[in-house]
């Protein structure tokens, strides 16, 4: 029997969708018969480059879905320092974490086997090859078979098939990320390293002085269970346009502080599709979720994003079969009305100031010298959709 719903990509946006259909409209997941097929084309555990840091908003969506994110091996920051050369701004959130930094190979296989106990069935190790939406149907090639579904949710991420089959001549705004995972200490101890020693995650937008619009980061984490640290490098490229050092160049400086040498480790790299107002989300039959639809623009953070996609997405859906309406014309204007979508505005419109006024002596007004202002209007308009966002239908 054909699926009614196929999601391309088991990645949180592609998982969260399937647990809030079978959340929300259960006939979709009845075990035996399921009508929702995710086609994944790895296999879990499988790896995928990412910090792991899910902010508040993250675990409220999952705890909304009656998951407990506590059971994936992790990492408590228990404070987030945003800083210009080293100083900055802080955010602690009372009585609990301020960030948890979890691996994704580990998160996603977590998440995709509650998905598996809900009644949702995954193809694991098949890769969508061409996605075909026609007026009441999509095709879904693949390098096995051809699937058939009323509704096709495009969940595979910033360089996605399905986003490049329904906009093959949309803009496409990326930014550029690069990863490296350290132990918490350099072998060779000659600097002050008490940075490892602290629970803290670290951002510092150093880079922007140079036309790199974005930050290093520093995060605590673990790895098979041994603590490390994974540090990064993120570039919107708002200032493409400029001159720019070599990406590399931020993140060696900020690790070489603390008696790192980036030249020691392996460094890898991968874009993050972040959102504008402008990104096109669905045509009819299909919609788009998560890095597919754009990650927030202004950190790169996309993993409370895709799950939050996913619970709209899984209401459009929903909806389209009680009303037989596949249209999804209103989707995106939806997307931007919600909690999700306002912080992504509102995201879009921080990282499009922040980023362009990138003198030093404005960095510095803003990190360091507007702190309780800056804080507010983060908690306000940044952080704290999650509790927003509607709690089932
Ligand atoms: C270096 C780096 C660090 C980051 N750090 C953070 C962080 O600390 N916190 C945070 O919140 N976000 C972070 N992000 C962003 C975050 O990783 C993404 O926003 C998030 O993974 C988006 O989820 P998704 O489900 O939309 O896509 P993905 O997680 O990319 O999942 C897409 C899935 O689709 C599958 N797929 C792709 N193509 C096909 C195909 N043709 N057929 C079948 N399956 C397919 C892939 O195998 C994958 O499983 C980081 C990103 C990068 C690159």
């Amino acid at each position: 029997m054909e699926p009614d719903i196929i999601i391309i990509g088991g990645g949180p946006s592609g998982l969260s969708t399937a647990l809030h259909l079978a959340r929300d409209f259960p006939h979709f997941a009845l075990l035996g018969a399921p009508r929702i097929l995710i086609l994944e084309k790895a296999r879990y555990p499988r790896p995928k480059l990412c910090a792991g840091g899910l902010v508040i908003d993250a675990e409220i969506l999952l705890q909304r879905l009656g998951l407990d994110v506590s059971e994936v091996p992790h990492v408590d920051a228990d404070r987030i320092q945003f800083d210009f050369e080293a100083k900055g701004l802080n955010i602690r959130v009372p009585k609990r974490h301020a960030l948890r930094v979890i691996r994704r190979d580990e998160f996603d296989n977590w998440l995709a086997g509650k998905a598996k106990t809900r009644g949702i069935e995954i193809k694991e190790g098949i890769t969508v090859k061409k996605v075909i939406p026609n007026q009441h149907h999509v095709t879904v090639e693949t390098d096995q078979k051809i699937f058939y579904a009323q509704v096709v949710v495009g969940a595979d991420g910033s360089n996605g098939i399905t986003r490049r089959c329904i906009f093959p001549n949309a803009p496409v705004h990326t930014a550029r990320v690069l990863e490296v995972l350290t132990p918490t200490h350099p072998s060779h101890e000659f600097v002050e390293v008490e940075r490892g020693q602290r629970q803290w995650a670290y951002f510092d937008f150093f880079p922007v002085a140079n036309n790199i619009a974005g930050y290093v980061w520093d995060f605590p984490t673990q790895v098979s269970g041994e603590a490390m640290r994974c540090w990064g490098v993120y570039d919107t490229n708002i200032l493409a346009n400029k001159e720019r050092p070599q990406l590399k160049e931020p993140l060696a400086k900020e690790m070489s502080r603390f008696g790192f040498d980036l030249n020691n480790y392996e460094i890898k790299g991968y874009p993050i599709r972040w959102f504008s107002p402008e990104n096109q989300m669905s045509v009819p039959c299909v919609l788009l979720v998560g890095d597919a639809a754009g990650a927030d623009p202004f950190l790169g953070e996309g993993i409370s994003v895709a799950l939050g996609y996913g619970a709209l997405a899984a209401r459009e859906i929903g909806e389209a079969f009680q009303r037989n309406e596949f249209s999804f014309k209103g989707y995106r204007a939806r997307v931007l009305k919600s909690a999700l979508g306002q912080a992504l505005l509102a995201r879009w419109m921080v990282a499009q100031v922040i980023y362009s006024l990138k003198w030093k002596w404005f960095q510095k007004l803003v990190w360091r010298i507007l702190k309780p202002i800056v804080v507010r209007l983060a908690w306000i308009f940044i952080l704290n959709w999650g509790k927003r966002m509607p709690p089932t239908l």
